[in-house]
C-alpha cells in the first residue's frame, strides 16, 4: 500500500459523537499504530471554525492510554496537525466540492481512499451521500461510508433509506454502524460450550442493557425513536443473532451475516402481549431529586415514548425450539450494564436440590458474558463448603478481563474505524439482515403507537417497571441479578 492514503471524514464534526468518541478513537488507532502511514482527517459541518478551533475542541477529549503515558503529549501533537476542518452545508455540492479540493491537497498525488462517518441526525444522511458521493468521492480509490444508528423507524422508512442510498452508493460502500463483541471465539474456539448451546440444555438467555443515566436535556433525538428502536431492534438483536446462530462456514463475514439472517428469519414476530414498556418519573433520593424522562425540556409533553422495554422473543427453528430469549434494555435505571446471560436447565433428579434448603434456582448453571462496565465471563457453578456438614454454595468460575488481560480494552468505536478502513465487514448490517430485523418489530413498533400504549413509571434510578418480572414469570423465568452471588463485581 506504499502509495496510498486515506481520508477520514467525520460529518458532524461540531457534535457530541464526534467529539465524545469519534476523533478520540480515531487518535487511539492512531496512537497503536493502526492508522496508515498517510492519513488526514476532516471534519465538516455547518459551524463555521477555523483548522485550529476544531484542533482545539478535540485535544479536550483526546486521551492517551493508561499504560503507555510516554511520548503522549508528542503523538497528540502529530496527530492534530493532521486534523483539518471544513464547514459547509449538508446538501451542498459546492460544500463538498471545496472539501474535495482540499483533501487533494492533503493527499498530494498518492492514491486516495475516503472514509465519510456521518455522525449527523439521520433526517439528513441521503443529503449527504448524494452532495458527499457525487463531488468527493475518490476519483480512484475507494470512498466508504459509514451511517449511524438508527437506521430507519421501521420496516418501510429502512427500506426506504436503503434504497435512497443505493441510488448513490453499492451496498458494499455501506458501512451500517453496529457494535458487537465477539461472541464467536468463546462458543465456536471452545469445546465445552458449543455441544450445551441448545434447547437440550439452555433454559433460556437473557439480553439486558441498562444505563444509570436518563437523557438529560438530550431527548429530543430520543423522542422520535424509543429504547426498543434504540437498543434492541439493532444492539440487541444483532447479539442474539451471533449467539444463537449455526456454526458458519468460515469467520468471512458474508459467511457469518448468512447464519444471522437464517436466525433472524426463523423467529417469531414479537406480539404486544410479549413486550413491557416503562418511562422512567423524577424521583428523590438522599436530598438529590433526580427528573423524570417528560421533565426534559427537549421531550414533549404527554410523551408516552418507552425510556424501557422488556422483550420475549423464540426462535422457530430445530435448535431453540421453545426457549425463551429474553432481552431487557433501559435508561435511568439502578445499574449500568451490558451482558448476556445464559440459564442452563436443572439438573435431572437433582440430588443435592432437595436436601438442602436451597431453591431450585440456585442449583442451576449461569453463564454470563459481561460488556459492561468491566468485561468478563464466568460460570456460577455449585461447590460443596468445606467442613463436615453438607452445604452447597453457588460461587463462580471467573475470568475478569481487566485482571487477567492488563491492558485496556479499545473502544468499539475504533474497531468500527479500524475494520471500515480495512473494508472488513463482519460487524456491520447487510440490508436483508436489516429487513428480517425490522420486519421482527415493526407490527409491535406499530400497535404501541397506535394504541399510544402507556408506558408503567418507574422511578429514576430504580430497577424498572415490575411488569418485566412478570412478563418473564409468564415463561417461568427469573431475571438474572448482579446479586451477591456474583462475588466482587
Ligand atoms: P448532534 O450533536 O445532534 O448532531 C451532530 C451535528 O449535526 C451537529 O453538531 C450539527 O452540526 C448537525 N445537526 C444537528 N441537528 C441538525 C439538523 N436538524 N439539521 C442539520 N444538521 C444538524 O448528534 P450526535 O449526538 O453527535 O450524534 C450523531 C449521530 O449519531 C446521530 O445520528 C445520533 O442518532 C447517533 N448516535 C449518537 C450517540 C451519542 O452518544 N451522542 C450514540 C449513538 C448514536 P452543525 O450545526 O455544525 O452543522
Amino acid at each position: 500500500q506504499g502509495g496510498s492514503t486515506v481520508s477520514i471524514t467525520v460529518v458532524g464534526a461540531s457534535g457530541d459523537l464526534a467529539k465524545k468518541k469519534i476523533f478520540p478513537a480515531l487518535f487511539a488507532l492512531f496512537y497503536e499504530d493502526c492508522l496508515p502511514e498517510h492519513f488526514t482527517v476532516f471534519g465538516y459541518a455547518r459551524t463555521k471554525m477555523s483548522d485550529e478551533d476544531l484542533r482545539n475542541m478535540i485535544s479536550m477529549t483526546l486521551t492517551c492510554r493508561i499504560d503507555k503515558r510516554e511520548n503522549c503529549g508528542d503523538k497528540m501533537e502529530h496527530f492534530l496537525q493532521r486534523c483539518f476542518y471544513q464547514s459547509g452545508q449538508y446538501n451542498s455540492e459546492e460544500g463538498f466540492a471545496e472539501l474535495d479540493r482540499r483533501l487533494k491537497e492533503k493527499e498530494a498525488g498518492r492514491l486516495p481512499n475516503r472514509l465519510f462517518y456521518l455522525s449527523i441526525p439521520p433526517n439528513i444522511f441521503v443529503d449527504v451521500v448524494r452532495s458527499a458521493s457525487r463531488a468527493a468521492s475518490s476519483p480512484s480509490g475507494w470512498t466508504r461510508f459509514i451511517v449511524e444508528k438508527p437506521f430507519g423507524r421501521d420496516s418501510e422508512s429502512s427500506g426506504e433509506l436503503t434504497r435512497s442510498l443505493k441510488k448513490y452508493l453499492v451496498e458494499d460502500q455501506i458501512f451500517r454502524q453496529e457494535l458487537v463483541e465477539n461472541l464467536s471465539v468463546l462458543r465456536f474456539s471452545n469445546l465445552v460450550f458449543e455441544p450445551l448451546w441448545s434447547r437440550n440444555y439452555i433454559r433460556n438467555v437473557q439480553f439486558i442493557f441498562s444505563e444509570d443515566f436518563g437523557t438529560e436535556g438530550r431527548g429530543g433525538y430520543f423522542d422520535n425513536y424509543g429504547i426498543i428502536r434504540d437498543i434492541m431492534q439493532n444492539h440487541l438483536l444483532q447479539i442474539l443473532a451471533l449467539f444463537a446462530m449455526e456454526t458458519p462456514v468460515s469467520l468471512d463475514a458474508e459467511d457469518i451475516r448468512n447464519e444471522k439472517v437464517k436466525v433472524l428469519r426463523s423467529m417469531r414476530q414479537l406480539k404486544l402481549e410479549d413486550v413491557v414498556v416503562g418511562q422512567y418519573k423524577g424521583h428523590s433520593k438522599g436530598g438529590k431529586s433526580y427528573p423524570g424522562y417528560t421533565d426534559d425540556p427537549t421531550v414533549p409533553n404527554g410523551s408516552v415514548t418507552p425510556t424501557f422495554a422488556a422483550a420475549a422473543l423464540f426462535i422457530d427453528n430445530a435448535r431453540w425450539d421453545g426457549v425463551p430469549f429474553l432481552m431487557k434494555a433501559g435508561k435511568a435505571l439502578h445499574i449500568r450494564r451490558a451482558e448476556i446471560r445464559v440459564q442452563f436447565r436443572h439438573v435431572p433428579g437433582n440430588l443435592y436440590g432437595r436436601n438442602i434448603g436451597t431453591d431450585l434456582d440456585k442449583a442451576t448453571n449461569e453463564l454470563v458474558l459481561r460488556v459492561q462496565p468491566d468485561e468478563a465471563i464466568y460460570l456460577k457453578i455449585n461447590n460443596k463448603v468445606p467442613g463436615l456438614g453438607m452445604r452447597l454454595d453457588r460461587s463462580n468460575l471467573n475470568l475478569l478481563y481487566s485482571e487477567r488481560y492488563r491492558r485496556e480494552i479499545p473502544d468499539a468505536y475504533e474497531r468500527l474505524l479500524l475494520d471500515a478502513i480495512e473494508g472488513e465487514r463482519r460487524l456491520f448490517i447487510r440490508s436483508d439482515e436489516l429487513d428480517a430485523a425490522w420486519a421482527i418489530f415493526t407490527p409491535v413498533l406499530r400497535e404501541l403507537e397506535d394504541k399510544r400504549v402507556a408506558p408503567e413509571l418507574y422511578p429514576y434510578g430504580s430497577r424498572g417497571p415490575v411488569g418485566a418480572h412478570y412478563l418473564a414469570a409468564n415463561y417461568n423465568v427469573r431475571w438474572g441479578d448482579i446479586s451477591s452471588d456474583d462475588g466482587s463485581f
